[in-house]
């Protein structure tokens, strides 16, 4: 059996539903295959926190996000309005503002209903629908399912991959074999590039005190535990690493964290993600493609790796860059050009009109930076380092000139080392005060290279033939950024 679409997008994630609705609004003819039946359609491991639905730079396209924030059985807990950062063993807690209006969500629901309102803007939905190949003649001109056990072949001018984190996709296209003008502009990422993820909700028999704040607390290895209350009761509870460091057995170390809590005495699990030796999710902890396009392809949402490289946050990301795709898709059908060139709309409106994922790039380079640093290094960073400067960090100010100068962070971080609450830091921890103080310097020349990648970014290529000069600047300032941080060959990211 074949069929035939104008656009076909892999995954009735958030990325898939951004992705379709947009093409199909705009006039396209469209399929989504999502793997899983209607059903379960929209479930999927996550923390569940995200921005204000009603910012639409946040959540772009045909898509009725207000709407969908008036619906009770999706925003859960509308109340978030800090990120609290506890190290308990140090006896630290940091608090970080978080953009007004954001939720804690009921992910199922929210998922579901991005699926209906996407079946209404006219898309087609084949749910049990499992891609296993896709078809190519220059450009990918199709994929091959399994749907419902029988094969069916889907042919289209685009398909967009939204197949989330590790997408299967990727290996089954071989770039290489596409007819581009030069070398294939799309970047295939490496699976160090990923982290894996569990959580469970759990129901407490008392409420707990932080209901308005999503928690942070540090893991082995770059990584972190949360604790995200959906309501006073039912905590959406999690821990996930990164995969360039020792894995960590999630399930027995969420019990451990969780065991002596005394909030969490006699919490019930309400639900756990993942059986067997399927109990990790994979989330992108890298900064996004540096193509996400090649002939008659664009990838999207976790496939694209629009996540924020450090929280793995990627609800709002895969919003916006899947109404790029599905955007870019419709465009390039209308002009009739579907070739690499025709879809590099969608790298330009993500990288330079919209600019969030210049902005994702460049945190990034803090991504590399504490991987570089001995855990209990950042974590006495972390304990030491003034809200300010955390906030500089994690928060949405881009001007590297708000920063402060190296003296003045050590200075900040000499003050809060000998204010008495704090003295006991390093000696918690076993690290040496040099360490720190390096550390503040290394930070300090992080930012300064946040701002300068930030600058590159803005400068993205609005053509395709200009990619190949624009990469050799991006790559030589990833080797400078490499050889001020003194980074092994081994220890570089890219
Ligand atoms: C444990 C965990 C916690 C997280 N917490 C948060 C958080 O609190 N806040 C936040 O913003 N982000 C969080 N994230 C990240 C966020 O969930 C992802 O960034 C987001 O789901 C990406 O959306 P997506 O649509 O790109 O991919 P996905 O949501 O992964 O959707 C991909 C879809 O494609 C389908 N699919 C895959 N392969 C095929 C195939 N071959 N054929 C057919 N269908 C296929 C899948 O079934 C799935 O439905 C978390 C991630 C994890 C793993």
């Amino acid at each position: 059996m074949n069929e035939t679409y104008d656009v076909v997008v892999v995954g009735g994630g958030i990325a898939g539903c951004f992705a379709a609705a947009t093409a199909a609004a705009k006039g396209a003819d469209v399929a989504q295959l999502e793997r899983k039946s209607r059903e379960r359609g929209g479930y999927i491991a996550c923390g569940d926190a995200m921005k204000s639905p009603r910012d639409p730079k946040n959540y772009p396209g045909p898509i009725d996000m207000a709407a969908i924030a008036e619906d009770r059985s999706v925003f859960v807990n509308d109340g978030i309005d800090r990120i609290e950062w506890w190290d308990e063993e140090l006896d630290v807690r940091k608090s970080l503002p978080y953009s007004n209006g954001s939720n804690v969500i009921d992910r199922y629901e929210f998922g579901q209903r991005l699926l209906e309102e996407t079946a209404e803007l006219g898309v087609t939905q084949h749910y049990d629908t499992v891609v296993n190949g896709v078809t190519r003649n220059g450009r990918v001109t199709g994929v091959e399912a399994m749907c419902d056990g029988k094969p069916v072949r889907y042919d289209c001018s685009v398909v967009i991959d939204a197949a989330g984190a590790q997408s299967l996709l990727q290996d089954m296209v071989p770039f290489d074999t596409l007819d581009t003008p030069g070398e294939p502009t799309f970047e295939v990422p490496h699976y160090t590039h990923f982290g894996s993820a569990y959580r469970e909700i759990i129901e407490t028999e008392k409420p707990v005190a932080y209901h308005d704040a999503i928690i942070g607390k540090p893991l082995e290895e770059m990584g972190y535990i949360w604790y995200f209350p959906r309501s006073p009761t039912l905590i959406n509870v999690g821990l996930g690493f990164q995969m360039n460091k020792p894995a960590i057995p999630l399930v027995d170390r969420l019990r451990r964290d969780i065991e002596d809590r005394p909030e969490y005495q006699n919490a019930r699990v309400v639900e756990k993600f993942g059986t067997g030796n399927k109990i990790g999710s994979s989330i992108a902890l890298r900064r996004p493609l540096d193509s996400m396009v090649a002939p008659g392809y664009l990838a999207a949402g976790g496939a694209a790796a629009t996540t924020h490289p450090i929280t793995g946050k990627g609800i709002r990301g895969a919003a916006f860059s899947g109404y790029s795709a599905g955007r870019a898709a419709a465009l390039a059908i209308e002009d009739g050009d579907v070739s690499e060139a025709g879809l590099w709309e969608h790298n330009r409106w993500l990288y330079r009109d919209h600019g969030e994922a210049a902005k994702l790039a460049a945190w990034d380079a803090y991504n590399v930076a504490a991987s570089a640093i001995e855990v209990n290094v950042l974590r006495a960073l972390t304990a030491l380092l003034p809200e300010q400067e955390l906030r500089e960090i994690v928060g949405t100010k881009r001007e590297a000139d708000g920063f402060r100068s190296t003296l003045s962070l050590a200075t900040g971080v000499l003050r809060n080392f000998v204010s008495e609450s704090r003295a006991g830091t390093f000696e918690t921890l076993g690290v040496g005060r040099s360490e720190v103080y390096e550390s503040v310097i290394g930070l300090k020349k992080t930012r300064d290279y946040v701002a300068e990648y930030e600058q590159l970014y803005e400068g993205y290529p609005s053509d395709p033939s200009d990619f190949d000069g624009w990469l050799r600047d991006r790559n030589h300032l990833d080797e400078r950024f490499y050889d001020a941080l003194e980074l092994s060959s081994a220890e570089r990211k890219y």
